[in-house]
């Protein structure tokens, strides 16, 4: 849940969940809270029109109340008996002490329940709360009481109508029903709708992204991001990026500008110093003592030269000016020939060199550039393993590559280390490499990647400290090297 996408959605869910919620409570207790009004309403009328009949009766008869028998009591006088049986729901008349009428649905409850029923008429109401609920075994009802003062023509009576609570949770659930199954239909909708809209929204940030990784290399800084529109907050940050990208290409320029002209500059000073050092060691006039110092200056100058003379490379080639010269080039003569350099190198340093497979490849580069990669990494190997150590080469065939590879059982490069042993002017141990005298300035394998690079291949590396490390660079065989770039 991490992209804008996904929060943006669950955001918008969470806020509408809660405003469906809360709609869905508030329409819930507003129906309810009607209804019951309603049916509070409807009883109560049944209620009044009952004691109005009855009252109105009493006017009429002088006498409503009439004793049939010992057994049933007092009871109402017919007439207004049948009048009361034409009102619906239940209805109990009752005077202070005993019930005068029950209606038939009254009759129809449970002996149980009918008992309980007439015991709590008798109870719960007062003028000021005169509607209750009451809950027996079969049902729960909904009772509004009539009490009338009694009068020379009738006693007291209390006239309680009374309604099933059922109907009003059926109501309930027929209003709601709908709305329940509605509102989580409505949820996902909305849902997958603030999905897509939230996709669209991020979208132009997806692009945004996609086209800048395209553009991550120093080398592409030319490029710059497509702009639609100047008016939305997404084509503002892209003019802004592009504007950054511009002033970055100015100054990866000039940087790069800086770097050629000055190894161009310092080339002719050092070859006249290395000159004029080696002239100055062959006169005669020079001491012995001299001599060491001479050697020394002269080594340095070496150094510095092949210095300038990386840089030169790697600056041009960032600057995308030096050219590869592409020709067909049969790879198994120049293994062999790095080979021949290698063993008399391997002799000096008393290292075995050793020729595993060779296999006849022929890809499309530029010879030079190929020996001078094929020569780093034999160097580098034989550089870094020690006396009586063994450095393999090998080249062979893998798919549609050719794949170089040299194997040293010298040093090997830490796990920590070996994420930046291409970057330039990287080594592993400066004092080490420094005072053995083994030490380049770290460009060597820098520059061994852009060649790899220029001929459309890679170069990768497997080393474990102090057992040794595999150096293997894979090239596109000529048939499939035509598309590669040339920079
Ligand atoms: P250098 O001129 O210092 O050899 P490179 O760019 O060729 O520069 O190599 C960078 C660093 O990578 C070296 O300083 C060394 O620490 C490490 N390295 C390269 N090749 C090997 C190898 N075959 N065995 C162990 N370490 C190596």
């Amino acid at each position: 849940m991490h992209s804008i996408r996904a929060r943006l959605t669950l955001q918008y869910a969470l806020a509408l969940g809660g405003t469906l919620l809360i709609l869905g409570l508030v329409l819930w207790s507003a129906t309810v809270g009607a209804a019951t009004r309603t049916q509070v309403l409807r009883v109560s009328s049944t209620a009044e029109i009952a004691a109005r009949l009855v009252r109105a009766s009493a006017a009429a008869s002088q006498s409503i109340v009439v004793t049939r028998d010992t057994i049933v009591g007092r009871q109402l006088a017919p007439h207004v008996h049948r009048l009361l049986e034409a009102l619906p729901g239940y209805l109990i008349v009752a005077d202070s002490s005993r019930v005068l009428y029950t209606s038939p649905l009254v009759i129809a409850l449970p002996q149980k329940d009918r008992s309980a029923l007439i015991r709590e008429i008798y109870r719960s109401f007062t003028p000021a709360e005169p509607a209750v609920r009451v809950t027996l075994d079969s049902v729960t009802l909904l009772l509004v009481a009539q009490l009338e003062a009694g009068g020379d023509a009738m006693p007291g009576l209390r006239v309680i109508a009374g309604e099933s609570l059922a109907g009003l949770s059926l109501i309930r659930w027929e209003i709601f029903a709908p709305v329940f199954i509605a509102l989580p239909v409505l949820f996902v909708i909305s849902l997958l709708l603030s999905w897509a809209a939230a996709s669209r929204a991020v979208a132009p940030i997806d692009r945004l992204i996609t086209d800048l990784e395209a553009i991550q290399d120093g080398r592409s800084l030319h490029r710059r991001l497509p702009v639609e529109s100047e008016d939305n907050e997404v084509d503002r940050l892209v003019g802004t990026i592009n504007s950054m990208i511009g002033r970055l290409e100015a100054s990866f320029a000039a940087l790069r500008r800086f770097t050629a002209d000055a190894s161009h500059e310092l080339k002719t000073p050092l070859t006249v110093l290395r000159a004029d050092i080696e002239r100055a060691m062959q006169t005669q006039h020079v001491s012995y003592e001299q001599l060491p110092s001479l050697e020394e200056a002269l080594a340095e100058t070496a150094r510095m030269a092949n210095l300038v003379d990386s840089l030169l490379t790697l600056a041009r080639a960032d600057e995308g000016r030096y050219d590869i010269h592409r020709e067909p080039v049969e790879l198994e003569p120049l293994v062999h020939d790095v080979f021949e350099t290698a063993l008399i190198l391997g002799e000096e340093a008393g290292v075995t060199v050793d020729l595993a497979v060779v296999e006849p490849l022929v890809i499309q580069g530029d010879v030079v550039r190929l020996r001078q990669l094929f020569l780093n990494l034999a160097t580098n190997a034989l550089k870094y393993t020690p006396r009586g150590g063994t450095v393999t080469l090998a080249l062979e065939q893998r798919g549609d590559q050719a794949a170089f590879s040299v194997h040293d059982t010298g040093l090997g490069i830490a796990a920590a280390d070996l994420p930046y042993i291409f970057d330039r002017f990287w080594r592993a141990d400066r004092a080490r490499s420094r005072a053995s005298e083994r030490g380049g300035f770290g460009l060597g394998l820098a520059i061994s990647q852009w060649i790899a690079h220029a001929h459309g291949g890679s170069i990768s590396v497997a080393s474990r400290l102090g057992r040794g490390s595999t150096f293997t660079v894979t090239l596109p065989l000529a048939s499939t090297a035509g598309t590669a770039g040339s920079s």
